[in-house]
């Protein structure tokens, strides 16, 4: 008999549903309830599984209670480690303008560590859900617009967060979440009701967690939400036949917090027995933080809606997650020696390296970056140049307010011979605009006027949906004071923008020299800006979301359809707006570097192609900017004519290459032809033979874009 037979086989009841409990050890409490101490049903053998604890020595004290317990079986404990533990890497949505398979996985790893070294061994990371409405403050978290960059996403994070082997000390089992579609929240109201098509489902949403799973990943979390009225939390169909019949997954299902008895709140449960019965029967393994399966179950079981299987079935998935991380043989290994101090400074350097790259940099007009060396006094004003703790962005998990490099702090320790004055102007939100006068006058005497402008870090995350995507309180008004009086004096203005999603300010895209978007940075934030800032790194990040122009235009994405009257600026009946263009600020891909690069010669091989093979696509790229950058070419699909009709543009590559200036190179970019599969009328997968345009260049915009095609033949 297998331990996991044998223990199950002498588990009591609530032995067996304290398995299939999470509950917060009350140290980052992130929802409505909160559990008392855990401490003695711990003891008891009654509660399995603990998040928001970590440390070695708490995380130790807790494992001995269960290790000591009637059948000893030792905790299982998780944090959101969403961009680092305690380092902070850049947020999510940032590290994806990346585009650098390597570098997520990379980061996800150290989190990993990190993290494990903390005592932690399970998190609910990575986030995959795609966001095409910035309103809704969890794309922060999240990995963009796109459903095939998700999945790459996707995989490099499992990878990153599980290592090589589950029970390596290093290694912590990731938890793919919010399955799924939580991104197209109604109005982007965050925990709103969510009903978009079954294509939308399967051809956007899924497929980030399809490849989770594929990667191999632990956990998978329903959202929140409910899809057309039926809670991810009880929703058979796609938690039990899609998730565990059709992937095959067989791993842990752990709820959100407190989701199993807002079924309450959606409408479709009556009591709590009948939400665990709900979730239960949908396949959720583990209860957090709702005490649904402890309170709910015995009756449940009593009444006949449940069967001792289900409950068995759920144990023993959760066992074996336990058994896999090597918590049975020995649940102190995580946390068990100190890290190297030269792990924790290689940390630092790799969070300040992704940090530079995940750098937008939105204009740069007569290169105003870099600065020019040599700057006599630099003006930084703005309520977000000097705010450490600001720049963790949302989800910090254990990093600690004061650790982060602010924007000051950073340039000067980059400029030791330039005197930067700092003014913070206003403050991030308030009416308050007593400072502006005084900001106006210090940067009257710099050659060079930084702006720090953006969101409190907690303006985006969970619970962080804004109506207005704008600049808050009266940043605005600071901004334009201190850019006008620069105008006439003919200074430099440059702004860093601060957010956890795009911001809408056109009057700032057109009014300052240059713009960087830096999202929410992460503890190296001001040393990674100032290698931007002077040059010492080149900024190659591409935005994996599309910037509005205005608010009026969300849901926003570069893959629409084209429909049966495209935008035609000479035609008044097409799709169009009466007073916006159709086209975002900045589209999906955008971002500039200090080269610049002209493509030319796009070819695709082989002309013909049947669905086993490989599509190869080549185009020439030179560097006629006056440094050297690395330039990131985007491939996109277009299918003219199929039986369902095809976004104009699909991503489904893409290549990097980096160019002293003057030098030329090729990007070599393949596609196995069985990604130009899609979801037929019966939303079955065909490969439909035909003509394809592929479509290379920088960003998605069509205008911008070389076009190669090919022909899929069956
Ligand atoms: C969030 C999850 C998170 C959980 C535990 C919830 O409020 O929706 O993403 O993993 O809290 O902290």
């Amino acid at each position: 008999m297998s331990r996991i037979d044998r223990l199950i086989a002498a588990m009591t009841l609530p032995e067996k549903l304290g398995q299939m409990t999470m509950v917060s050890a009350g140290y980052a409490v992130t929802g409505p309830v909160v559990a008392g101490d855990a401490r003695d049903a711990i003891k008891a053998g009654t509660i399995g599984n603990l998040l928001n604890l970590y440390g070695p020595d708490r995380v130790r004290e807790m494992q001995e209670l269960a290790v000591n317990s009637r059948l000893g079986i030792p905790l299982l404990i998780g944090l959101d480690v969403i961009h680092g533990h305690r380092t902070l890497f850049p947020i999510p949505l940032a590290e994806a303008g990346l585009f650098d398979a390597e570098a997520w996985e990379e980061s996800a790893r150290a989190a990993a560590c990190e993290a494990a070294a903390d005592g932690l061994a399970l998190t609910f990371a990575p986030m995959l859900d795609v966001s095409r409405d910035p309103r809704w403050g969890r794309s922060a978290e999240g990995p963009g617009e796109d459903p095939w960059l998700a999945a790459r996403i996707a995989v490099a994070k499992v990878r990153g967060l599980q290592g090589k082997r589950l029970d390596d000390g290093s290694a912590i089992a990731g938890c793919a979440k919010h399955y799924c579609a939580y991104g197209p929240v109604t109005a982007g109201r965050e925990y709103a009701s969510v009903d978009v098509s079954e294509r939308t489902v399967h051809e956007i949403h899924l497929p980030s967690f399809a490849a989770a799973i594929a990667a191999g990943v632990s956990c998978v979390m329903p959202a929140f939400t409910d899809l057309a009225g039926i809670p991810m939390t009880a929703h058979v169909p796609l938690l039990r036949d899609w998730l565990r019949g059709h992937l095959g997954f067989d791993g842990v299902i752990i709820s959100d917090y407190n989701a199993i008895a807002e079924l309450i709140r959606h409408g479709v449960a009556a009591d709590l027995t009948h939400a665990a019965t709900l979730a239960l029967k949908a396949g959720v393994d583990i209860d957090m933080m709702a005490n649904a399966y402890r309170d709910g179950l015995p009756q449940a079981l009593a009444r006949g809606w449940v069967t001792g299987e289900d409950i068995d079935a759920a144990v023993r998935r959760v066992l074996t997650l336990k058994e896999q991380l090597g918590l049975f043989n020995d649940p102190y290994r995580r946390g068990a020696s100190a890290e190297p101090e030269a792990q924790r400074i290689a940390r630092r350097a790799l969070a300040r390296s992704i940090a530079g790259r995940s750098m937008l940099l939105l204009k740069n007009e007569s290169s105003a970056l870099p600065l020019t060396p040599g700057v006599r006094r630099l003006a930084l004003v703005g309520p977000l140049a000097d705010a450490p703790g600001e720049m963790r962005g949302p989800w910090w998990a254990a990093g600690e307010e004061r650790d982060p490099v602010s924007v000051l702090a950073g340039l000067k320790a980059a400029l030791p011979n330039t005197e930067v004055a700092y003014s913070r102007g206003t403050d991030i939100e308030s009416d308050d605009e007593s400072g502006i006068d005084e900001a106006v006058l210090l940067a009257d005497q710099a050659q060079v006027v930084v702006l720090c402008l953006g969101e409190r870090a907690t303006m985006s995350g969970e619970a962080a949906s804004r109506a207005h995507l704008g600049l808050p309180g009266r940043q605005r008004k600071l901004a334009e004071a201190v850019i006008q009086r620069a105008r006439v004096r003919g200074q430099r203005t440059v702004a860093i923008l601060f957010s956890g999603r795009p911001i809408v300010a056109p009057w700032l895209f057109e009014s300052t020299d240059a713009v960087l978007a830096a999202w929410f940075p992460g503890s190296e934030a001001g040393h990674a800006i100032a290698d931007v800032l002077t040059g010492r790194v080149s900024p190659s990040a591409r935005s994996p979301i599309s910037w509005p122009r205005a608010e009026g235009q969300i849901p926003i994405y570069y893959a629409e359809r084209p429909g049966g009257r495209p935008e035609n600026p000479a035609d008044h009946f097409t799709s169009k707006y009466l007073d916006e263009p159709n086209s975002p600020q900045f589209p999906f891909g955008y971002g500039l570097s200090y080269g610049r690069f002209v493509y030319s010669s796009v070819a695709a091989t082989p002309e013909r192609v049947r669905e086993s093979g490989d599509v190869e696509v080549r185009v020439e790229v030179r560097n006629e900017g006056p440094r050297e950058a690395e330039e990131t070419v985007f491939l996109f699909a277009h299918d003219r004519l199929a039986s369902v009709a095809r976004p104009t543009l699909e991503l489904k590559g893409f290549g990097k290459i980096r160019l002293r200036p003057g030098e030329q190179g090729t990007v070599r970019i393949e596609v196995p032809a069985r990604e130009f599969r899609f979801l037929g009328a019966d939303l079955k997968s065909v490969f439909e033979p035909g003509e394809v345009e592929l479509l290379v260049g920088p960003y998605a915009d069509r205008s911008r874009l070389l076009i190669a095609s090919i022909m899929l033949v069956s």
